[in-house]
């Protein structure tokens, strides 16, 4: 940009409005061009041959693409960000990209299970060795170390259940031993989490969620540090694989507002969280910014922030059966709460969280987990709708 003498001085807010693109590269214009293209053509033989131009090709990248990189990487601190299909693709791109056969993955034990089924299909068929591991497992992930060890992919807070994970413990181990470090840092983003400052090597983002914000774009943000950067593009370049033009506009439109997006999604999820606490039909509220979540130290410690996605745990007892009845009790309730998977978007969700796939980091027993994204609407109805559902789930029998 053109005037950007120090904007390392710049706040989150200022740098969200002011990334990416230069305006005065496009005729003044405050948004880039929406470049559509495979085609790009050069201007004669030898420049053609050498492949020495700015932009090559279509699926390499144009200046729409390199406008939300670029907004990303300042955000992120990184060397370079590849932007791909999906925010599942950001996840199996970098892992491709550091794992072969032979080679030995750890990850953690509350990951997105979407992760968990690429690990135990595509990266087993592969001759990947795959161990999960506990979320709360810190500096003590030494031992589940091994030689070929290759990587350990961490998301924090956990998915459903919200463990926070000491990342800068396990970066500390892992690089001892030669492993990449990767963060599926969805929850948090790099406004109040930022994993290379914290020795995370990859970090990745479904920027489905709160960089879109608006439950309309699927994509996928992979931020590498200098050392992995060249290693991740490659992986991209190899596979193929490439965002569409608008949806990546939209992205870098949605980034504009993330940040007063988030501080309302927080605000709104942190009051409902502590207004339900304690509730008769509430046997837990699983929201690391409350002081009595086991993750709350950590969390105080390394993140900035909070933001619109927590669960509670309605009362139920052990039975299965049971929890399935007073959790679609509560669901078939809400007027304001749509049904629907993912997150990050104005809206506000609900879904009866499904915890079978775990093997260490189990969950809570004694009854149904409910996860909430907390959208934009007026946090009074949200709380009123929440405390219909509650009514609802009381009247199943147990
Ligand atoms: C939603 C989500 C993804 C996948 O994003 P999609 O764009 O839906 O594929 C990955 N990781 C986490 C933590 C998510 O919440």
């Amino acid at each position: 940009m053109t005037k950007s003498n120090n904007r390392a001085g710049w706040g989150v807010n200022t740098r969200l409005a002011h990334s990416g693109n230069d305006p005065h590269e496009y005729h003044g214009f405050v948004n880039p061009p929406v470049v559509h293209a495979s085609t790009v053509l050069f201007p004669d033989s030898a420049t053609m041959e050498g492949l020495n131009q700015k932009y090559r090709y279509g699926t390499h990248a144009t200046p729409t693409t390199d406008a939300l990189a670029d907004a990303v990487n300042e955000l992120e601190g990184s060397a370079g960000t590849i932007i791909v299909p999906s925010g599942l693709a950001a996840v199996t791109v970098p892992l491709l990209a550091f794992l072969g056969s032979g080679d030995h993955v750890l990850v953690v034990d509350s990951v997105y299970n979407p992760t968990r089924r690429f690990c135990d299909n595509m990266l087993r068929k592969l001759g990947v060795e795959v161990t999960y591991y506990d979320p709360l497992v810190g500096a003590g992930i030494d031992a589940l170390i091994k030689p070929n060890t290759k990587v350990v992919f961490t998301e924090s807070p956990g998915s459903n259940t919200m463990e926070i994970q000491d990342i800068p413990a396990i970066a500390e181990v892992s690089h001892k031993h030669g492993a990449v470090v990767m963060m599926d840092n969805t929850w948090a983003t790099p406004l109040y989490f930022k994993p290379l400052d914290f020795g995370v090597d990859i970090s990745i983002h479904a920027a489905t969620k709160y960089p879109a914000g608006h439950s309309d774009v699927l994509m996928g943000l992979v931020s590498a540090n200098e050392k992995h950067w060249r290693q991740l593009e490659d992986a991209k370049t190899n596979l193929g694989v490439c965002a569409n033009p608008d949806d990546t506009y939209l992205v870098l439109r949605g980034l504009r507002t993330m940040g007063v997006r988030l501080a309302q999604h927080e605000k709104s999820a942190l009051e409902i969280a502590r207004e339900i606490e304690g509730r008769e039909g509430v046997s837990g509220v699983l929201h690391p910014a409350l002081p009595n979540f086991p993750g709350h130290e950590i969390w105080k410690r390394d993140f900035k922030g909070a933001s619109g996605l927590f669960s509670i745990v309605l009362d139920g007892g052990p039975s299965r059966a049971v929890q399935r009845k007073k959790a679609h009790a509560f669901l078939d309730a809400l007027q304001i709460f749509g049904l629907g998977y993912s997150w990050g978007g104005f809206e506000s969700l609900a879904v009866h969280v499904w915890l079978e796939d775990r093997t260490i980091a189990e969950g809570p027993a004694m009854g149904p987990v409910i996860r909430l994204q907390i959208g934009l609407e007026d946090a009074a109805d949200l709380l009123a709708d929440i405390e219909r559902g509650l009514e609802a789930s009381k009247r199943v029998a147990g």
